[in-house]
């Protein structure tokens, strides 16, 4: 869909190195470009000023500069921070800065959402200064063509996807809005869009931000979530040998209720994406994120649930049930207090990890059900044998 050559923010180290070689510029220049962009987040040439003044001229005549401009900030009395934010081309998207809720064992849930199984650094963390650890929440495309009847992405279409620079750019513009005492730690795919229906510019993403040059996030604290495109989901395992943590919107247990709720599942049935999960060379005590969206009537029987424990039987999962936010262009939305409770009682019984996420900025204007993430209550974990 984009034919234009790649955005300045777009490029990598060794592509820098290249570029400007050919140009005749010293071998550390293309270090000190990526640095001023994906370290310290400088976007203008002009600011750039341990450059030569030739360079930041280039620079700018190849249109490096700002991708995104922040329009509105919604802020939730809980701390959430949803930014809209306006492309060069006029469309908007969003972006959601979570920022870890207290409370005990609230952080352990944000951290389980993101991937994180690994308690180890966090022992390390110990005794250092009170952070606050941000999750943050980025787009893909504007809209999705993906066509999920409770998504207002689906139901707005797919306008077009993002560039890299988009992509990477949502995280430079939210690590500098990142306020006294917060650390931007880990970020999700989980805004606007199906990222591996834009895999070309989301693997380019994920390698600007977890470059050890640039942001530097670590893989196993960003997390993809899909719908469930196969193909996809083999090449991001085999592309990232399975470092990158991996989501999956699975809604439902059986072909049929699948289909009526995500149209993708036609193309790719259950046994299909259970096969990928199976594949998807996840890297030892790491689980695969399953999300469960549930929408009253549709796929909340105690019946589905125990239909999930069986269809995801040995495999390394945990489980977020999310009641569905209501959208305005749907009748659709989330089952009763009780029947979210009997749910996810059935899958705590049959031995997984399962978590309801509550809707965190419910006073944000909230319109677009995926950018909001949520606290959870824990239930026992469980290990699966
Ligand atoms: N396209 C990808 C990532 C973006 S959607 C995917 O589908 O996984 C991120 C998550 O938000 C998905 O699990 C999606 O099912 C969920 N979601 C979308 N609309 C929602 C709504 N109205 N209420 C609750 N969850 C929603
Ligand atoms: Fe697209 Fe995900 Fe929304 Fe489905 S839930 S329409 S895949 S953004």
């Amino acid at each position: 869909m984009r034919s234009t050559p790649l955005h300045p923010v777009a490029r990598l180290p060794e592509e820098w190195s290249t570029s400007l070689a050919s140009r005749g510029e010293r071998a550390f220049t293309a270090k000190q470009v990526f640095h001023w962009i994906h370290r310290r987040g400088v976007l203008d040439p002009a600011a750039m000023t341990n450059l030569p003044a030739r360079l930041r001229e280039h620079l700018a005549a190849e249109g490096l500069g700002e991708v995104l401009t922040p329009e509105r900030v919604h802020r939730s009395e809980d701390g959430t921070r949803k930014l809209l934010l306006r492309l060069r081309d006029g469309a908007t998207i969003e972006t959601v800065l979570l920022p870890s809720v207290s409370g005990p064992g609230s952080q352990a849930q944000l951290d389980a959402d993101a991937g994180d199984d690994d308690e180890d650094d966090d022992a390390a963390d110990a005794g250092a200064a009170p952070r606050v650890r941000v999750t943050q929440c980025i787009s893909t495309q504007v809209g999705c063509a993906m066509g999920c009847g409770f998504c207002a992405s689906g139901v707005a279409g797919l306008k077009r996807h993002l560039g890299a620079e988009e992509i990477a750019g949502q995280v430079l513009l939210g690590r500098a809005m990142l306020e006294e005492g917060e650390e931007l730690r880990n970020v999700v795919y989980m805004g606007m869009g199906e990222p591996l229906h834009n895999y070309e510019a989301t693997a380019r993403s994920l390698r600007l931000l977890t470059h050890p040059e640039g942001i530097n996030l670590s893989t196993r604290r960003v997390t993809v979530s899909t719908s469930g495109l196969v193909p996809e989901i083999a090449r991001l395992g085999a592309d990232f040998g399975g470092q990158i943590a991996l989501a999956i919107s699975l809604h439902a247990a059986d072909d049929e209720t699948r289909s009526a709720l995500m149209p993708i599942n036609r193309k790719y049935p259950l046994d299909e994406l259970l096969a990928a999960l199976r594949a998807y060379p996840l890297p030892r005590r790491r689980r695969i994120t399953i999300e469960y969206t549930l929408v009253a009537g549709q796929n909340d029987d105690p019946a589905e649930a125990r239909r999930l424990a069986k269809l995801l039987r040995g495999l390394p999962v945990k489980i977020n049930l999310i009641p569905m936010n209501p959208i305005e262009a749907s009748s659709l939305g989330p089952p009763g207090h009780e029947r979210v409770a009997a749910f996810q009682e059935v899958l705590t019984q049959a031995g997984y990890s399962c978590f309801v996420r509550r809707r965190r900025g419910d006073d944000v204007s909230a319109a677009c059900g995926q950018l909001v993430l949520l606290g959870a209550t824990p239930k026992v974990r469980r290990a699966l044998g």
